[in-house]
Formats: C-alpha cells, sequence, structure tokens
C-alpha cells in the first residue's frame, strides 16, 4: 500500500518521552512517508528528544516552549529557511498544577487557572499563528483533547475547562484558515498512561474502569490515536475541519453502565 504522507513535512510539538501520544503519532507519520520536525519543551527535555529523533529519523529536533514567542518565532524562522514549507502540524501539549489536578475545582487559583489555559489552550492559538504562514500548500493541524471538556471527570478540573476552550478554538481557527485550505481538528483521546495523564489524581482509577465502560471492552492505544493523527494529516481526512474526533473505543457515547 502506497504511504499516506509521502512528501509531507510534519511538525509534531509534544513528545517528552517514549510514552508521549506524541511519540506514537510520530512513528506512524514516519512509517507513512512523512519528513519528520520534533520540538523539545526546553534544556531537560533535549537529550531524549534528540535520541528519540535520531531513531525515527528526525529531519530536525528544534527547541519551543509554547510560552515563549520568542522561541515560536525562532521555530518558524528555522522551519523557513530548512524545509521552507510545512504541511501537518500536530499539537499535543498541555500542563496544569498537579495540585489543581487533585483537589475540588472550586479551590481553583486564579494563577493555575490561567496557567492551564494559558499552556493547554492558548498555545494553539500561538503556534497555529507562527506556522501556518509556512502552510503554503494547504495544510492540516491537529491537537489532543478529552472528553472532561464537555463532562464532569472526576480531578480533571481545570485541565477539563481548558480543554473546551481549545475545541472551541479549534473551530474558530479552523474558520479563519479554511480560505488558505488549511483544517484544524482535535483528537479526542480515551485515558493513556503518559506523564501527562499520571498528574490526574486517581488516573489510574480512570484506566481501571475504561473497559467496563467502553463500548470496545478495553482502554486506548497510543497507535490508535496516531493513526487516527495520520488520516487527518493525509489527503482522506481533505474534507474535514473543525471537528473533534473521538478515539476512546467509544467510551464518551456512554450515558450509565452497569452489570446485570
Ligand atoms: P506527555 O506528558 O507525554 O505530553 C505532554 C507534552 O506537553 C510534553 O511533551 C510536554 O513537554 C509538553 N509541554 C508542556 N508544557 C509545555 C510548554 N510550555 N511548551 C512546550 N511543550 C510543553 O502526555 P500526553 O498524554 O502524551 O499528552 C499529550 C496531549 O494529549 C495533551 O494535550 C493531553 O492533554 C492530551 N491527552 C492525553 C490523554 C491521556 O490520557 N494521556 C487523553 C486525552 C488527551
Amino acid at each position: 500500500m502506497s504511504q499516506l504522507l509521502a512528501g509531507k513535512t510534519a511538525l509534531v510539538l509534544g513528545v517528552a518521552n517514549r510514552w508521549s501520544i506524541a511519540y506514537a503519532i510520530s512513528a506512524a507519520f514516519v512509517r507513512e512517508g512523512a519528513s519528520l520536525v520534533l520540538t523539545y519543551q526546553g534544556d531537560r527535555q533535549r537529550q531524549t528528544v534528540e535520541e528519540l529523533g535520531s531513531e525515527l529519523r528526525a529531519a530536525k529536533v528544534l527547541a519551543c516552549d509554547v510560552t515563549n514567542e520568542e522561541e515560536l518565532d525562532q521555530l518558524a524562522s528555522e522551519l523557513k529557511q530548512s524545509t521552507s514549507i510545512v504541511d501537518t502540524m500536530v499539537h499535543s501539549i498541555a500542563f496544569a498544577n498537579r495540585d489543581d489536578l487533585s483537589r475540588p475545582y472550586v479551590e481553583t487559583s486564579r494563577d493555575g487557572y490561567l496557567l492551564a489555559q494559558e499552556v493547554s489552550s492558548y498555545s494553539l492559538v500561538a503556534v497555529s499563528r507562527a506556522i501556518a504562514p509556512l502552510m503554503t500548500s494547504g495544510g492540516s493541524i491537529t491537537t489532543l483533547t478529552y472528553l472532561g471538556s464537555t463532562r464532569v471527570v472526576q480531578n480533571y478540573n481545570v485541565m477539563g475547562v481548558a480543554k473546551a476552550a481549545l475545541e472551541a478554538s479549534v473551530r474558530y481557527l479552523a474558520n479563519d484558515l479554511g480560505p488558505r485550505n488549511i483544517r484544524v481538528n482535535a483528537i479526542s483521546a480515551g485515558a493513556i498512561k503518559t506523564a501527562s495523564g499520571r498528574a490526574v489524581r486517581n488516573f489510574s482509577k480512570m484506566l481501571e474502569a475504561g473497559p467496563g465502560v467502553a463500548p470496545l471492552r478495553r482502554n486506548t492505544e497510543p497507535a490508535e490515536v496516531a493513526d487516527a493523527a495520520v488520516f487527518l494529516a493525509s489527503d482522506l481526512g481533505r474534507g474535514v475541519t473543525g471537528n473533534v474526533l473521538f478515539v476512546d473505543a467509544g467510551f464518551h457515547i456512554i450515558g450509565l453502565a452497569f452489570n446485570e
């Protein structure tokens, strides 16, 4: 079968380690023939991401803390010089204070609320503004979200509110960038054991609950999320924009489940 992303340049933000959803997406993009560019958040992550990048034969591994406008500009100008064009970008980034993911939502501090919004939601606007000018042949932007945006998920709290804003941003960005044939979508992934996931108090209970509730009777694999990201990045997804695509073994459709 021909490769779905042959000839495309893919920028993936959000690889921290081998368990990151962004790592699974990067591996699937390379499998499908994309030329890969990775970013790392700061010096602490640099070596790990460079090692993973060389394993995946990434064309480039560049610094990018999404809260730093200078680094975003630098990323865009380095990409302009090296690859000149970007076809697809994945934003797989979120952060909130651990405290805010373990106490009642009503206790959320102003700083904690703003931090979660800045890193987990506003950053999609900032990176889209920086990178969209390089999508001169059209393109695809995909972010990662979670069911906690529209339903109350215990302890997800401030991150659920940030994901609600993120999903609204997906729609506004899709409308803005559509005339340039740039599509913007979110994948709503089921719970997956990653560093970010584990920051949510009692995350292991979410993983334990999944198979008893989800129609497919199991949790979500990173590779399943990655294959959906391939679809959205490829020409097969050319008619899809402003969408939230659930890849969660069907968990989101269930209102109430119990054993009889
Ligand atoms: P992860 O911890 O591996 O990835 C989170 C990434 O965000 C890390 O690479 C981290 O460096 C990056 N990041 C945080 N602050 C940053 C900043 N200021 N600048 C640049 N990068 C920054 O965890 P993950 O689960 O792979 O998370 C990826 C995305 O998937 C997140 O948006 C998360 O909310 C979403 N998601 C995760 C799950 C899950 O259960 N793990 C489910 C649905 C959605």
